[in-house]
Order: structure tokens, then C-alpha cells, then sequence
């Protein structure tokens, strides 16, 4: 560590100017953006095992930027929260997304992920609400993701849009769950009807008996607090048996789906549901 004490400084300094060179460039062109024409979503499914095919898909956010390139979602998300443009990205993903999902089959449900700032206050979801209204989409059919750090943020809030969104209707999931502080502690409180469980807890599950445990808790928690539970990030047929072994239901990752593009998405579920 002492060897290091000297480079780390220049390392970080280097390090630090290039990030803040990246997020003003990234912020640059997203001020920038034809959100409309730039932005476009992605959909992966979930499959219910207690029936064998997909319950419903979740949107993902995809920008190519057309002088930076691909950006991944997270980075552009943290970057439109910065500069006080998350409510028009939003908006205009969500759009895009319920513009697809009206024409899926049968009761296949949306789930939409929102960002911190969404918790902040009622309005921003209730222009979401009234965007599914205004185009016809049920909003039983909803689910509203949200992670466990955004609620923490600003929990009376947070509340009162939970309950916003479930008193519309609508379905609230807690997503990456197990990854912030807490959480056992007050799940039971808050209103929500799913939680995904974070992928890390899959990850490593084939080498360690504690993983195993600890997925079956959280697996039997939901289970007696009547939540439905996601277990996101199966990527294997050995994680998958083994996440079928301990009683998951519902299953997220690339050993069913990779998320897929609208068109793709539509071709899918077109074969399976055979409509
Ligand atoms: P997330 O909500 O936890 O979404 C799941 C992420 O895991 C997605 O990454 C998905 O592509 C990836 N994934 C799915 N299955 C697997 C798997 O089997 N293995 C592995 N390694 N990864 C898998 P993506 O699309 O890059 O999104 C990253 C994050 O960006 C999302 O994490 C979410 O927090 C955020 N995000 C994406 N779209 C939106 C959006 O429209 N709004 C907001 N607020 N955030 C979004
Ligand atoms: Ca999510
Ligand atoms: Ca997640
Ligand atoms: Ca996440």
C-alpha cells in the first residue's frame, strides 16, 4: 500500500479528470439529444415457471448517441437525473414502451423502471398514469420498478407514490433487492407487491452452500408475506435448476431471454402465445 501511495494521487487525479471530462461530454450530448429519435427501448421476459411461459416483460432503456456511441442505460439515467432532464427522458421511454406493449397478447404485463427523482414528489407518475391511460393501456397490466437505495432516499415520499401507484392500479416491485442496507427490516412495510432479487445472489450459487441459503430465505420470505419474488440474472442451465430447486416462480435472465427489441419481442410473442 505505502508503494502505492505516491502513484495513487497522479492515478486518481488522472482517473478523475477523465470522468469528469466523460460526464460533461456524456451530459453535453444528452442536453443535445433527439430523445425521440435516439432513445429506443428494449424488452426482456420473465418466465413464469408455474405456467411455462413469459408473465410479462420489463422495458430497458437503450440510447445511441450519435457522436458518443452506445451508452449503457445507467450512465445516461444518472446523467439526465444531473441535468434536470429525467422527466422528459422518462416520459418519452415510457411512451415508447407502452406504444409496444398495448399490442402484446393477452395479460402480458409492463414493467417500467423508475429513477430516484420519480419518488420525489406524485407528479411525475401521475403523468406517467395518464400516458397509459391516454393510451389504453390497463394499468393492471403495470408494474412500476424501483430500488430499494430510491426509496430510502426520501421515504415519506417514496410512500405516497407507492401508494399513488397501487391505489391507480398499478403494481410496484422492488428491484436489485438484497444489494442496499436494511432490507429485511422493513420490507414487510412498505406497499409493494414483487421484489427481484438482485442477480448477485445467483451468481455465485452452484459453489456455495450460503448463497443457497440465503436465496431460499428470501425465497420464503416473499412466500409468507404473500409478495411475488424475481430472481433476476439466471444466465445457466445449472442456475436455473438450481433457482427452480429452491422454489423460485419467476425467473429473469439471459438462460431465457436476452432483452430483445421491440420487433423482436413482438415476433416472440406472437409464436408463443400463437395469436
Ligand atoms: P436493472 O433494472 O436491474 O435491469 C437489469 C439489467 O440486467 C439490464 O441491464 C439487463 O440487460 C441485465 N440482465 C438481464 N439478464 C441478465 C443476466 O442473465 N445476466 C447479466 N449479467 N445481466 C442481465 P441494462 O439494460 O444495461 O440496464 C442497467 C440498469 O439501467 C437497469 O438495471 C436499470 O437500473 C437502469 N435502467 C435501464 N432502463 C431504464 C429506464 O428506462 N429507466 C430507469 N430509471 N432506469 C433504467
Ligand atoms: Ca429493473
Ligand atoms: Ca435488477
Ligand atoms: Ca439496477
Amino acid at each position: 500500500a505505502k508503494q502505492n501511495a505516491k502513484s495513487e494521487p497522479v492515478f486518481f487525479s488522472h482517473e478523475h479528470e477523465r470522468l469528469i471530462f466523460a460526464n460533461s461530454a456524456l451530459e453535453q450530448a444528452l442536453r443535445h439529444a433527439d430523445l425521440e429519435k435516439e432513445m429506443r427501448v428494449e424488452f426482456q421476459p420473465v418466465l413464469d415457471l408455474g405456467c411455462g411461459h413469459t408473465k410479462g416483460l420489463e422495458a430497458l432503456a437503450r440510447w445511441s448517441c450519435p457522436t458518443l456511441g452506445r451508452i449503457r442505460p445507467d450512465l445516461f439515467i444518472k446523467a439526465a437525473e444531473n441535468i434536470g432532464m429525467i422527466g422528459r427522458l422518462t416520459e418519452v421511454l415510457f411512451r415508447k414502451a407502452v406504444n409496444e406493449a398495448r399490442h402484446w397478447p393477452g395479460e402480458l404485463t409492463l414493467s417500467f423502471n423508475l429513477s430516484a427523482t420519480s419518488l420525489t414528489s406524485e407528479a411525475p407518475v401521475m403523468r406517467l398514469l395518464s400516458i397509459a391511460d391516454q393510451l389504453g393501456f390497463p394499468t393492471h397490466r403495470l408494474i412500476f420498478e424501483i430500488t430499494e437505495s430510491a426509496v430510502m432516499n426520501d421515504f415519506e415520499s417514496a410512500m405516497e407514490v407507492l401508494n399513488l401507484i397501487r391505489s391507480a392500479g398499478a403494481h410496484v416491485a422492488i428491484d436489485d433487492f438484497g444489494t442496499g442496507f436494511s432490507s429485511l427490516a422493513y420490507v414487510h412495510r412498505l406497499p409493494i407487491d414483487i421484489l427481484k432479487i438482485d442477480r448477485s445472489f445467483v451468481r455465485d450459487l452452484h459453489a456455495n452452500e450460503r448463497s443457497k441459503n440465503v436465496l431460499r430465505s428470501m425465497l420464503s420470505l416473499c412466500e409468507n408475506l404473500n409478495i411475488a419474488c424475481i430472481v433476476e440474472g439466471v444466465e445457466t442451465q445449472e442456475q436455473f435448476d438450481l433457482v427452480c430447486d429452491l422454489g423460485g416462480q419467476l425467473i429473469q435472465g439471459y438462460y431465457y431471454s436476452k432483452p430483445l427489441s421491440s420487433g423482436d419481442a413482438h415476433m416472440v410473442l406472437q409464436i408463443e402465445f400463437d395469436t
